[in-house]
C-alpha cells in the first residue's frame, strides 16, 4: 500500500520545519519551491550592504534533506491548486496529487497601491532583491566618481521603520561611511544623506516604547534623519513625496514598508483575510478542507493576528507535522498555541534592541551581542555559520566589507 503523500509549498522557515517534522513519519513528502535554496531573510540587509555574500545566507534545499529519502524536492513555481481534485500544478503542467497539503509560500513586498513604489523603489524580500540593490549602490558611487562634473544623487531614503528598515538604514550608514569613504576618497568630503521614513509616531512600533526611543536615538547619532508620523504620498524616480507635501530627493529608494501574503493564496479560490492571508482554524487547517494547512506569513490563525516573522512559521511547521502524524495514528493533539520568544533589531555596530518574554529588555552592546548570537544559531548549516562568523569578525576588526563585487555592467543603473 502506498504511503500518504504530503505536498509542501515553500521551503522557507515554515516549510522546512514542517518537512523536518515529517521526516520520520510514515509519509512521502514533496517539497516545492521556486528557488533551489532556503533564504535566511533576517540577514538580507547585510547582503545588500556588502557585509555578507549571497551564499552565506542561502542554503541549498537538497542538501538539507540529503539523508531523508522520504522527502523529495521539486524546483518550480506553483501555478495552480485544485482543492477539489487535491492536486498542485508546478510551472503549469507538472501536476502532483496530495493527501495532505501544507501551504507555506510566505509573503511578498507590497506597495499598498502607492504610486511609483513598484517602479522607482528597491524591495528587500529575496536574495535577488538584495544583490540588485547592492549592485545599484555600487554603480551609483562608481558613476559619481567617474564623472565629477555630472552630479549623482547618492542619498538614500528607506521607507518603513520596522526592523527591516531600521537595520537597513544602520547597515547603509556603515557601508557608506566606513567602506565607501575609503574606496571613493574623491566623494568622501560630501556627507551622504540617509533618511528613514515611518508613518507611525515611532520606529519599531511592535517593540516597547523605550526600545523604539533607543533605536531612534541610535539612528540619529549615526546621522540618519528619522521622519516620523508622515506617510508616503507617492514616489518619483528621484524622490519620495511625503503626505505633508515635502519632497525628499534620493538616488536610491528602498521600500521596507510592509508585506502581503504570497499570491499563492489567491490560487485557492477562497475568501481571504486582510493582506491576502489564508484564514485557518486552531489546527491550522482551512475551513472545509481538514487536510489542507497554511502556516507562516501566508496564514492567519484565530485570535490576535500573529506577526509575519520567522517564529510563527517555524512553530506552525512543527504543529502541522504533529497534526498529520497524530491523524495517521488516530490521535488528536491540542490546538496550535504560539509562544512569543521575543524580537530583536540591530542599528549597527555595538547597537541593538532586544525584547524578550517576561518583560526583559536589552539595548546597546548587550543587545547587540544577543542579536549576533541568536542570528548565528538560527542560520542553517555549519558552513554558513562559520562563514558569517568569520565575515562579522573581519568586518568588526577591519571596518571593511568583503562582498562588493560588481558583476553586472559596472556603471549605469
Ligand atoms: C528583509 C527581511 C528581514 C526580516 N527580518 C526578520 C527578523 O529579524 N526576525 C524574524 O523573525 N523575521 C524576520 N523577517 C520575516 C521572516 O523572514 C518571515 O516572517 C519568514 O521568512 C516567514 O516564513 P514563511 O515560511 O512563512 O515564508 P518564507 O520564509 O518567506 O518562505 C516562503 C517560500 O515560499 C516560496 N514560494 C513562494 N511562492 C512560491 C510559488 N508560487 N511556488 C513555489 N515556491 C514559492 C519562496 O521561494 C520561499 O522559499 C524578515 C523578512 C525580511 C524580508
Amino acid at each position: 500500500m502506498s504511503r500518504p503523500h504530503v505536498v509542501i509549498i515553500g521551503s522557507g522557515f515554515g516549510g522546512i520545519r514542517a518537512a523536518k517534522g515529517l521526516a520520520h513519519v510514515e509519509v512521502d513528502v514533496t517539497l516545492i519551491d521556486a528557488n533551489n535554496f532556503h533564504t535566511f531573510q533576517p540577514l538580507l540587509y547585510q547582503v545588500a550592504t556588502a557585509g555578507l555574500d549571497a551564499d552565506d545566507i542561502g542554503f541549498p534545499i537538497r542538501r538539507i534533506f540529503r539523508r531523508n529519502h522520504s522527502i523529495s524536492f521539486v524546483l518550480g513555481e506553483v501555478t495552480n491548486i485544485d482543492l477539489q481534485h487535491q492536486t498542485v500544478a508546478v510551472d503549469r503542467d507538472r501536476v502532483f496529487g496530495y493527501d495532505y497539503l501544507v501551504i507555506a509560500a510566505g509573503s511578498v513586498s507590497t506597495s499598498f497601491g502607492i504610486d511609483g513604489v513598484g517602479t522607482h523603489t528597491f524591495a528587500l524580500k529575496t536574495l535577488q532583491d538584495a544583490l540588485r540593490l547592492r549592485a545599484h549602490l555600487l554603480s551609483r558611487f562608481e558613476r559619481a566618481s567617474a564623472d565629477p562634473a555630472t552630479p549623482v544623487d547618492l542619498g538614500v531614503v528607506v521607507v518603513g521603520g520596522g526592523p527591516t528598515g531600521v537595520e537597513m538604514a544602520g547597515g547603509l550608514r556603515e557601508l557608506i561611511d566606513k567602506v565607501f569613504r575609503k574606496d571613493y576618497p574623491d566623494l568622501a568630503a560630501t556627507p551622504t544623506p540617509i533618511t528613514l521614513v515611518e508613518a507611525a509616531d515611532r520606529v519599531l512600533g511592535t517593540f516597547h516604547r523605550s526600545l523604539s526611543d533607543q533605536a531612534a536615538a541610535a539612528l540619529q547619532r549615526r546621522q540618519i534623519t528619522v521622519e516620523l508620523g508622515t506617510g508616503v504620498d507617492h514616489v518619483e524616480p528621484d524622490a519620495v513625496v511625503l503626505k505633508d507635501g515635502r519632497r525628499v530627493p534620493a538616488g536610491t529608494i528602498i521600500w521596507a514598508a510592509g508585506v502581503a501574503a504570497s499570491p499563492v493564496s489567491r490560487l485557492l479560490g477562497i475568501e481571504l483575510a486582510r493582506g491576502g492571508r489564508i484564514p485557518v482554524g486552531s489546527d491550522l487547517s482551512l475551513a472545509g478542507h481538514p487536510n489542507v494547512f497554511a502556516i507562516g506569513d501566508i496564514a492567519l490563525s484565530p485570535g490576535e493576528p500573529l506577526p509575519q516573522v520567522a517564529q510563527p512559521a517555524i512553530q506552525g511547521g512543527s504543529h502541522v507535522a504533529a497534526v498529520i502524524a497524530a491523524r495517521l495514528e488516530g490521535r488528536t493533539i491540542p490546538p496550535f498555541r504560539y509562544r512569543d520568544k521575543g524580537s530583536m533589531a540591530t542599528i549597527g555596530r555595538n547597537q541593538a534592541v532586544a525584547e524578550l518574554p517576561y518583560g526583559l529588555r536589552f539595548h546597546g552592546f548587550i543587545g547587540w551581542l544577543m542579536w549576533l548570537g541568536l542570528h548565528l544559531i538560527e542560520l542553517m548549516g555549519f558552513r554558513n555559520r562559520a562563514n558569517v562568523f568569520v565575515n562579522w569578525a573581519w568586518n568588526y576588526l577591519t571596518y571593511d566589507r568583503g562582498s562588493r563585487l560588481l558583476l553586472d555592467k559596472p556603471i549605469g543603473s
